[in-house]
């Protein structure tokens, strides 16, 4: 019986040997490893600063609140997204406001903001989510982009890269751009440290926040407390600080991912171009948008949508897919569905149109390095007995 699961991690490199010299060294938590990584962050993406954590939601949680996010404050959320990057508005006691996406790539974009603005011009603050792996146009060559128009208005700007490491927007890698980046590094994510996230920013006020709430609000952290030459009991404690840093034991397996982070990418790009290849000629089913060059898009999902002309269901056709053992996965519910923002907000659905003609076809293909040649002939093959 065949059996290709939806996601699967790749973990035959340096993982084990830099997970034992970290359990050969005695100290699992926060250390040099965290600290490599976090320079390894710094050196990719050109960013100032990096603030390695236990999480992404981390990670958008102490970002939001470095940027200034209070009760009451509103802030944009794209509404197809995991659920993460609306939650984090609401620890904070704030609002988002919902946006729909672009259809095809499910993306803010500049004339989304543009009009958002215009309807809301009391709104500070956007998440922008990289969705898919395929980066927002942050920046471009006219200076129209979302990064532009934010500053123009005095809006500040996070994005939500869990999706996407490695990637560039027209020359920019992500994580260098806006105020704030977050990068996840869960276990089906680009690269993994099982359980893991990465801030990085260019604002050293922002910075400093951060790293002060990632441990209890204290003003030294562990390791500079058992390093320098003060007293290590001696520190203060400046905030009810979280408890978000990412331990030595998992920075290890990261460190490792980081050295075949690029390979890892353009596999999965050469999957996606398999995809593209031998799924175009179905009328019934819309593949994923892309309007970067595929080099500059991580690839962490590929997801299609059934549209009208589909003999079958979304439900039915990933029902079928797992019959024959092919894992899929659908990206998103769109968050206004949800029960909690729905009796928080109350959303009408037809403020998303092009949320609600996602949302009722897509479902997402598999796409990771460990996907072998006739793997993926077996998949494009199922696909198409099951919709023609
Ligand atoms: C996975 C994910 C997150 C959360 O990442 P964690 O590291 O699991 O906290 C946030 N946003 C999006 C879009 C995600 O897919």
């Amino acid at each position: 019986m065949i059996k290709i699961p939806f996601s699967k991690v790749t973990c035959d490199g340096n993982e084990l040997n830099y997970v034992t010299d970290v359990l050969k060294s005695g100290w699992l938590t926060t250390a040099s490893k965290a600290l490599a990584l976090e320079q390894r962050f710094v050196d990719y993406t050109g960013a100032k600063y990096a603030c390695a954590m236990n999480s992404c939601t981390a990670a958008l949680h102490l970002g939001l609140e470095a940027m200034g996010v209070r009760e009451g404050d509103k802030v944009f959320v794209p509404a197809m997204t995991f659920t993460a990057t609306a939650e984090v508005v609401r620890y904070l006691n704030a609002d988002p406001v919902f946006l729909d996406v672009e259809y095809g790539t499910n993306l803010i974009t500049p004339a989304i903001l543009q009009d958002a603005i215009k309807r809301y011009p009391e709104v500070r603050y956007l998440i922008v989510v990289h969705f898919g792996g395929h980066p927002a146009e942050m920046v471009n060559a006219s200076q129209t982009g979302i990064a532009d128009i934010c500053k123009e208005h005095g809006i500040r700007v996070l994005e939500d890269a869990a999706h996407a490491f490695p990637a560039s927007i027209n020359g920019h890698r992500i994580g260098g751009i806006g105020d704030v980046t977050c990068f996840s590094f869960y276990a089906n994510k680009t690269i993994t440290t099982g359980e893991g996230g990465m801030l990085t920013t260019n604002d050293e006020e922002i910075f400093r926040r951060v790293k002060i709430m990632r441990l209890h609000g204290i003003n030294r952290d562990v390791w500079d407390r058992f390093t320098s030459d003060k007293p290590s009991w001696e520190y203060d404690v400046v905030a009810p600080g979280f408890k978000y840093n990412m331990p030595d034991l998992n920075a290890a397996i990261g460190l490792a991912q980081m050295e075949r982070a690029e390979m890892f990418r353009a596999d999965r790009q050469r999957i996606a171009e398999y995809y593209y290849k031998e799924l175009a000629d179905l009328p019934c089913l819309e593949l994923p948008g892309c309007k970067v060059p595929h080099e500059d898009h991580a690839w962490h999902l590929f997801p299609v949508v059934l549209n009208r002309l589909s003999p079958l269901s979304r439900n039915r056709v990933v029902e079928m897919l797992s019959e024959r053992g092919i894992g899929t996965s659908v990206h998103y519910k769109p968050i206004y569905r949800m029960s909690y923002y729905r009796d928080l907000i109350g959303a009408d659905e037809r403020l998303f149109p092009n949320c609600e003609k996602t949302w009722q076809g897509t479902f997402s293909l598999p796409i990771y390095p460990l996907l072998s040649v006739d793997e993926l002939d077996y998949i494009v093959n199922s696909i198409w007995e099951i919709l023609v």
